[in-house]
């Protein structure tokens, strides 16, 4: 489109013909009438573009895969019911059981439970490596049978700035693309296919909502990977269930988001409601702006975190005196994201004080929203982790979890100075 990516935010994906609706429609229906059964099945076929079934596709779905597709610079999207869907079809759609992939530790523990059980449980093995690991250590937890990479730009919770540049040379060297969960910072603050990241997935239930209204995935496809290095024969061998299908060939750059659709979102159904697409896109809007705010918002709070001698550490990428400040100054210039983790004097019981004397932020679960919140990992997101796994996700007992919010900076410092106050 060749717009900014704020203007890109607001227009992208959507434009109205005369006379139709301004806003973007919520198609609230699971099918689409045609005239002839020749048509249906020529769309059916993939020969001609259409809707037939919301599963696979949704006009209003499709219109935000579009915009998201944009912000990020792919060649196409695919949305999921959730951050967890995207994560498991993006990795599922390379690896099949009996394959193997390596994955950073330092991420969501929601994704290290899947990798770590469930598609160990499915036969595909997961080898997990430090986020802030040598090339000489990442080039060893290579095997013949890997098929991707995954990392996280940003990680939740611990804010370790993955170097995606040696993570898509080493996963290239070794003929397998690189997947980037690009939450935290989201399109606004970081790029990874311009690092040579391959494929980016999303939970838009963070910060491209904003506003805690849905839960959803995204997997967006750069279109720059070459499938074709013998590694990959689901993308270039006939897909018997769909027509015989060659994804590479049929569909070149976007192979990959083709087979996720057809192949994987017609099997497994965990595709994106119209409604939530509504809600997303309605949040999309204001991305790049609230963006700005909770990145000023968030430097802050840190700045003043780290002032205070009630305070024992605090880790925001974003702070000059952080070990990852050179790396997000790399990759992410205009700011990082608004959460910050910190440890309070007095370990876990004077965490829980901390957080339970707040009066504007609230104690939540969920991250990345207009709304300042605070969280415990150790006992609610990363709980099933043990010692050992907590440790490899940068996790310690008293880090505190603040997303912060885009209300006025000097209410959110009075609430935090507030409760310091008590303790
Ligand atoms: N990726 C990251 C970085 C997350 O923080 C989360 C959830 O917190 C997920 C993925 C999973 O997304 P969802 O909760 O939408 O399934």
């Amino acid at each position: 489109m060749g717009h900014h990516i704020d203007t890109d935010c607001i227009h992208a994906g959507y434009e109205p013909k005369n006379g139709e609706s301004r806003v973007l429609p919520i198609v609230q229906s699971t099918t689409f009438k045609y005239d002839s059964a020749e048509t249906l099945g020529a769309i059916f076929d993939l020969k001609e573009d259409g809707f037939f079934y919301t599963r696979i596709s949704n006009p209003t779905v499709d219109a935000v895969e579009k915009k998201i597709a944009v912000l990020e610079g792919g060649v196409g999207a695919l949305m999921t019911s959730a951050g967890q869907a995207a994560s498991l079809i993006s990795v599922l759609n390379v690896c099949h059981a009996g394959d193997h992939f390596v994955a950073c530790s330092a991420i969501y523990g929601g994704t290290f439970n899947l990798f770590n059980k469930t598609m160990r449980e499915m036969g595909i093995e997961c080898t997990f490596v430090s986020a802030e690991c040598t090339e000489e250590e990442l080039n060893a937890a290579f095997r013949e049978n890997t098929r991707c990479v995954f990392a996280e730009t940003l990680s939740n919770p611990s804010l370790v700035v993955t170097d995606l540049e040696l993570f898509a040379k080493v996963a290239h060297a070794h003929g397998v693309p690189l997947i980037v969960d690009n939450t935290f910072p989201t399109p606004v603050n970081c790029h990874p296919f311009q690092f040579g990241a391959d494929i980016v997935v999303h939970s838009t239930t963070k910060y491209m909502d904003g506003h805690a209204l849905q839960v959803g995935g995204v997997i967006v496809d750069s279109g720059n990977f070459n499938w074709e290095n013998g590694k990959f024969p689901m993308l270039t061998e006939p897909d018997e269930s769909y027509h015989g299908t060659v994804y590479t060939k049929d569909f070149g750059k976007s192979a990959y988001i083709v087979k996720a659709r057809v192949h994987l979102m017609r099997d497994l159904g965990a595709q994106s409601a119209p409604m939530n697409a509504f809600l997303l896109n309605v949040g999309l809007e204001t991305l790049a702006l609230r963006m700005e705010r909770h990145c000023s918002n968030a430097l802050a709070v840190a700045k003043f975190l780290e002032s205070s001698n009630q305070i024992e550490w605090v880790n925001y990428p974003g702070l000059e005196s952080s070990k990852y400040h050179a790396l997000a100054m790399k990759y992410m210039p205009h700011g990082t994201c608004g959460v910050i983790s910190f440890g309070v004097k007095g370990g876990r019981e004077a965490a829980a004080k901390f957080m339970e004397n707040l009066k504007l932020a609230s104690i939540v679960i969920h991250v990345a929203d207009l709304r300042t919140c605070v969280l415990h990992p150790a006992s609610t997101t990363h709980r099933q982790l043990n010692d050992e796994q907590l440790k490899a996700a940068g996790i310690s007992p008293s880090m505190i979890r603040m997303s912060v919010g885009i209300e006025n900076i000097e209410d959110i410092l009075d609430d935090i100075r507030g409760s310091l106050e008590k303790m």
